[in-house]
């Protein structure tokens, strides 16, 4: 029998609905809270900061099933479907019995996930009116894919960039401006957050909650301004659900279902996207599928964070969000996962992981690096370093079913490639790269800013 390599869709095949997990859910997640009041909030105090549509979305917990608009569809047609590829030399290199396939969100334009939202996003805001949208960007995968979103729909973006990311990745500024954007190194002078942090601190090299916090001040006070977000909140994770509900056609048409699931974690889009999809049968119709978050054990907030109520910004401008957190003022190690340096976990995954549906693994820096390797040499493509994170946890399961025995299918979301952050490849093969590990005491430390409610 021939093996199928490559599994795809066809375009009318592509789903045509998102998938909204918070309907499904057997305990809601927690609502969010206005940081001044403590009140929890609507749709109506949502939109200030986010489009009307999205705000919806945020707090949808009644219907399970969300029409993807038509001229969405459209744009999704430029890339998707994504390929759902069997890792078979990656099997070979490690031995193992397990089948493993990954689903390959690298193969867009952007190079990663990201655009799978940063395209409704900038779409509700045009049909909304919004002439400007702002946003922060970590690596900056989030922001090439809003910058580029944002031209389709005729939209100005104003995208803050994490400083020490900015330093790292100087590419993804410039693919940034090429679609037209305003790139802006956060901290930065220009806002009155970025100048109070600045002040405090004068070489801060900027976090994603520093960038968030300068986005939305630029949002609140521009008029016909929006601010968008690549991942944590609920509507970025609902749209991502089409890397699932893809992946599920594409298994069947490889005639299997994972036993795990595996995707790496920042806010948990990527996770959310390829995971929800398949949980709704651990919830519905007695599957045992396993859900595995794989997070940099410089940022372990889903194995070592503490579920709070906390801000997702620096300067506390955000709702108030009930979640595993290491503390909003958290300062990451600067590891070149850039996308996964973010100290929340998002409402939604941080009540799955509570209610059992899902674990967090823990991964060190070095052992990302070889698994980014060992994946480059045998499947032939170079991954983002957030996506090595998916790859380590996969590696590691697709060893424990070798030592057990186990005939196991491992299926892991593939979020992006690595050639923007070949630096971080240079170093890992010239031996400069370290594993940080945070202590007890640090986290604890860090803890105690997180605001009492
Ligand atoms: C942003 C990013 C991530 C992390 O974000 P999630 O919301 O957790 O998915 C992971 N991989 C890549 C390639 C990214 O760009």
């Amino acid at each position: 029998m021939a093996h199928q390599k490559r599994f795809l869709l066809s375009e009318k095949d592509i789903p045509t609905q998102w998938y909204n997990i918070q309907a499904d859910m057997p305990n809601k997640p927690l609502a969010p809270l206005n940081p001044a009041t403590h009140e929890p909030m609507g749709v109506d105090d949502l939109a200030k900061i986010f489009s009307k549509e999205c705000s919806k979305q945020e707090l949808d917990t009644e219907h399970a099933w969300i029409d993807i608009p038509e001229e969405v569809m459209d744009m999704y047609k430029y890339y998707r479907s994504t390929p759902l590829v069997r890792a078979y030399a990656l099997e070979k290199a490690l031995d193992t019995p397990a089948h493993i396939y990954f689903k390959n969100e690298s193969v867009n334009p952007l190079g990663s996930h990201k655009v799978n939202s940063a395209i409704p996003q900038c779409y509700y805001c045009k049909k909304e009116g919004v002439t400007n949208v702002t946003t922060e960007t970590g690596a900056g995968q989030w922001g090439a894919a809003l910058s580029y979103a944002a031209k389709v729909y005729g939209l100005e973006a104003a995208v803050y960039q994490v400083k020490i990311s900015m330093q790292q990745k100087p590419y993804r500024s410039l693919i940034m401006r090429t679609f037209g954007a305003m790139v802006e190194g956060s901290p930065s002078m220009s806002t009155r957050a970025g100048k109070d942090i600045v002040t405090r601190d004068p070489t801060h090299p900027g976090s994603l909650g520093t960038a968030i916090s300068e986005a939305i001040e630029l949002a609140t006070t521009t008029p016909n301004c929006k601010y968008t977000l690549g991942s944590v909140m609920n509507h970025v994770t609902l749209h991502q659900t089409i890397i699932g509900l893809e992946a599920e056609k594409q298994m069947e048409m490889a005639g299997e279902y994972p036993d795990k699931v595996i995707a790496c974690f920042g806010g948990g889009s990527n996770f959310g996207g390829i995971a929800f999809p398949f949980m709704r049968h651990n919830f519905f119709n007695d599957k045992k599928t396993e859900f595995i978050a794989a997070e940099p054990n410089s940022c372990p907030k889903l194995t070592r964070g503490k579920f709070e109520y906390d801000f997702g910004d620096e300067a506390g401008y955000t709702p108030l969000l009930p979640m595993f957190t290491l503390g909003h003022d958290f300062k990451p190690a600067n590891i070149h996962a850039g996308g996964l340096r973010y100290h929340g976990a998002g409402v939604i995954v941080s009540q799955l992981i509570k209610d059992g549906y899902m674990h967090g693994v823990d991964i060190p820096q070095l052992d990302t690096f070889e698994a980014g390797i060992l994946f480059s040499r045998t499947e032939g493509i170079i991954p983002a370093p957030e996506s090595c994170h998916a790859i380590a946890a996969a590696i590691r399961e697709a060893k424990k079913a070798k030592e057990e025995g186990k005939q196991q299918v491992i299926l892991f979301n593939l979020s992006g490639h690595g050639l923007i952050d070949m630096t971080a490849y240079d170093n890992y093969i010239n031996g400069d790269l370290r594993n940080y590990t945070l202590s007890d005491e640090e986290i604890a430390k860090n803890l105690e800013t997180v605001p009492q409610i």
